[in-house]
């Protein structure tokens, strides 16, 4: 048997310190520094279902899920056994692979408009590999994005994003050269007239709208009804496509992602190019572009957009996907979307005990949460989400965690619940919540 370290890795405090020296910021990823709450990030050595245990030997119930992927709860033994069993066979080829044409089969089964696809290693790949092919195809240069939309960190996208951006209160980034900066438009999000705008003023040179297919790295702002379609109609009025980017919504939200959620409705739409991140990799380094296939034959060998990548494919990566994929039937989508009902009502009803106004905001299965008077009816863009009362996380948020609770660490993130948060993970959240509406209350 594989020998584990005996010796307690540290307290987080000391790990934290020691990874500050070695790493900057301690992380490598900026949200997970605790910034905008405050306090010592927990350093994690083991998950397992709706539980992840800290190097103290604590365990919390998870509404992270490793930002998304996790959706049948942390190593599922399922995926544990596809994983192995692949990774005993080898862990990079550097070759085809029979694993990499069944996810992307998986996929073109489950989203229509997804006729090929091509794999990545994340979703920053993702959404840069789809402009370029969008540029390309279209011939044209610019790129409309709206305002708290966070498509990974490519130079383009950073203008007035989500996500870490949104915590930090970061415009863009440093480093992007201003004639990159400047191809990006950003508008406001669900607002019609703004893009109407956009193509009457620069309709010959918009290549591709990019939007998150329901917007969750502000936290949630679902699209209003409609909207993403009327966005793909405009564009192809154009001569423009639309990349819908499901990174985060992918397999998550339903078996067909957003695009199966809104699909059969009035607002049914679709898109020219989609992206997936985060459940596709079922928890490993695995991400995608797909869409139609004459636009997808302009990616190298066959066409002049070039992309590539040594790991692209990873056999042991695609084995996490597909078993996830396989595994994520109707019964888990029915689990997440009661279990996300039910968490989000508690905590409504905890802070509305408290006196503490605000909105749950939610697209399917994710959710979060505004504070304050004036968010109280919700918000649709941006400017709506950082109007509101967002000092209050932060005491919400350690009063969780100090009740064994992980939440996100910013206000401006999804919340994600998995299959695994049965009953008593739930029953744990619920105990939790009025003292922490009670320090939401007073902060
Ligand atoms: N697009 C969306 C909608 C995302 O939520 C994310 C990551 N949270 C990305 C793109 C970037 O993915 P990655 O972090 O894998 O590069």
């Amino acid at each position: 048997a594989a020998s584990l370290p005996t010796r307690s890795p540290g307290t987080n405090a000391d790990l934290f310190a020691r990874a500050q020296a070695a790493i900057p910021g301690g992380v490598n990823s900026p949200v997970r520094a605790f910034r905008s709450v405050g306090g010592t990030p927990r350093f994690l050595v083991s998950a397992r279902g709706p539980y992840v245990t800290d190097a103290e030997g604590r365990e919390y119930v998870d509404l992270v899920a490793g930002w998304g992927p996790a959706i049948l709860g942390h190593a599922d033994p399922r995926v544990i056994e596809a994983v192995t069993d692949a990774a005993r066979r080898g862990l990079s080829f550097g070759s085809s692979t029979p694993a990499e044409t069944e996810l992307a089969e998986l996929v073109e089964q489950r989203v229509a408009p997804v006729e090929q696809l091509r794999l990545v290693s994340t979703g920053t790949e993702a959404t840069m590999s789809a402009i370029r092919l969008a540029r390309g195809f279209t011939g044209r240069d610019l790129l409309v994005k709206f305002a708290g939309h966070y498509h990974g960190h490519s130079d383009g996208l950073l203008a007035e994003a989500g996500s870490g951006l949104a915590t930090f209160a970061l415009p863009g980034s440093a480093g992007v050269p201003a004639d990159i900066a400047a191809l990006t438009l950003v508008l406001p999000y669900n607002d019609l007239d703004a893009v109407r705008a956009a193509f009457a003023d620069h309709g010959d040179r918009i290549a591709a709208v990019i939007v998150e297919a329901a917007a969750a790295n502000m936290g949630v702002v679902p699209p209003l009804p409609g909207f993403n379609r009327a966005l793909v109609d405009l564009a192809h009025a154009h001569g423009a496509l639309v990349i819908s980017d499901e990174v985060l919504t992918g397999f998550r939200v339903s078996k067909a992602g957003w695009w199966g959620v809104e699909r059969g409705t009035d607002g049914e739409y679709t898109p020219d190019l989609l992206t997936f991140g985060k459940v596709i990799g079922g928890g490993m380094p695995v991400a995608a572009l797909g869409g139609r296939a004459d636009i997808m034959q302009q990616l190298a060998p066959v066409g002049p957009v070039y992309q590539a990548g040594t790991l692209s494919g990873n056999p042991v990566a695609v084995a996490a996907g597909v078993a996830t994929l396989r595994a994520a039937d109707a019964a888990v989508y029915a689990h997440l979307d009661a279990a996300a009902a039910t968490i989000s009502s508690a905590v409504s009803d905890a802070l509305a005990a408290e006196g503490v106004a605000h909105a749950v905001q939610r697209a399917g299965n994710l959710f979060s949460f505004v504070f304050g008077d004036g968010v109280a009816s919700g918000v649709t863009d941006y400017a709506g989400v950082q109007r509101q009362e967002g000092w209050r996380y932060a005491p919400f948020f350690h009063a969780m965690l100090d009740a064994g609770v992980s939440l996100p660490p910013s206000v401006y993130e999804a919340w994600f619940v998995t299959a695994a948060h049965d009953d008593a993970a739930i029953g744990r959240i619920v105990e939790a919540l009025p003292a922490a509406a009670r320090a939401a209350a007073s902060a």
